[in-house]
């Protein structure tokens, strides 16, 4: 059974660990955790970034499955561990040393813990394209790994005009020869690289897209500014990724040229106490990724509640 605190409770015992974010690293976490018999909160907004994604891939065991249902298996094995609590809402404020951290929840409780794990994940940012955001999941993605087998040979877009933009075309083409590179405007691509993309049946457009025409998510075409269109099935592009702001500019939490936050093996962060895991610490966005920092972090933890 899912133990939820009771609603109106102001200020708990202390935790040994309080885990903000509870979806597949936080939970991994959590398990490894209550397996070691410590007393955890798990706070969580229920908002992950694959939530509109109607079927994860590329996870050993469970391949295709949907990630609500992953995730509802997920706390029922977490749930098992009669030291983890969990709290469904948003941690809106935190503070505190090594020790004695506190959280505050959305509803103005307070929850103090001795060691912190921040499994925050990240918020992606899309282009401001018409259509776009409700493609994003469902017909666009970034990972080719997750979501390419899927439209294998299929009408495939790829969107982006970075440095990044070249390698990542080449890297789709291994699900599709029927590719195109959408630049969204004049390329500020090296001019040999591009007609290397064509000289490989690749197709450039350089028109800025005015809009994704879709079916409820499901991507028909892309319109241009001219009025041309361009038939596809699945969109594949790299969004920009933020982690929350307010939080790690309170604890002073170090973070990585990538805007993310820094961890060290054992995910420790440059902060003594506070942990972190899963998206809001790696570039390689995956489940298993999440998962097994979890798992790190939570037997990371484990060892440093021993020496505290
Ligand atoms: C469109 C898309 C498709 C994907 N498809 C696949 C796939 O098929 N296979 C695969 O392996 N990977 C896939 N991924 C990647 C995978 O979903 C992520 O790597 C994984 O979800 C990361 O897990 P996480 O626990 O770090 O973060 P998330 O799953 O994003 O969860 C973060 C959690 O923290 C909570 N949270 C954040 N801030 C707070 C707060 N202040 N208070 C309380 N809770 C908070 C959120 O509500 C959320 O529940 C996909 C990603 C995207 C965006």
């Amino acid at each position: 059974m899912i133990q939820l605190l009771m609603s109106g409770t102001s200020e708990t015992p202390p935790f040994d660990v309080i885990i903000i974010g509870g979806s597949y690293s936080g939970l991994s976490a959590a398990l490894a955790l209550g397996r070691a018999r410590r007393n955890v909160l798990v706070i969580d907004a229920s908002d992950p970034c694959n939530a509109r994604v109607p079927h994860s891939h590329n996870l050993l065991t469970h391949d295709g499955v949907p990630p609500r249902v992953l995730r509802s298996m997920a706390r029922a094995d977490v749930a098992k561990y009669p030291t983890v609590q969990f709290y469904d809402g948003r941690a809106e404020e935190l503070g505190g040393t090594n020790g004695s951290f506190a959280v505050r929840t959305a509803e103005g409780l307070t929850h103090r813990g001795r060691k912190l794990l921040l499994a925050l994940g990240v918020r992606d940012e899309l282009p401001p394209i018409k259509g776009l955001a409700e493609c994003w999941g469902i017909s666009a993605a970034a990972c080719p790994f997750c979501h390419g087998y899927e439209v294998r040979d299929q009408r495939l877009v790829v969107i982006g005009n970075t440095p990044e933009t070249i390698h990542y075309a080449k890297l789709i083409h291994n699900w599709s020869d029927r590719l195109a590179v959408c630049t969204n405007g004049p390329s500020e691509q090296n001019v040999e690289h591009l007609s290397a993309l064509q000289q490989e049946g690749i197709t450039v457009v350089e028109t800025p897209i005015s809009e994704v025409l879709h079916d409820q998510g499901q991507v028909k075409a892309l319109v241009f500014a001219d009025g041309s269109r361009y038939d596809a099935d699945a969109l594949f592009l790299r969004s920009t990724t933020t982690i929350a702001e307010a939080f790690t500019a309170i604890l002073g939490l170090e973070r990585t040229v990538l805007g993310l936050l820094k961890v060290d093996h054992m995910q420790q962060t440059n902060v003594a106490g506070v942990f972190a895991s899963g998206d809001c610490t790696t570039p390689m966005r995956s489940l298993t990724t999440a998962m097994a920092t979890g798992t790190m972090a939570g037997a990371s933890i484990t060892h440093a509640l021993m020496n505290t």
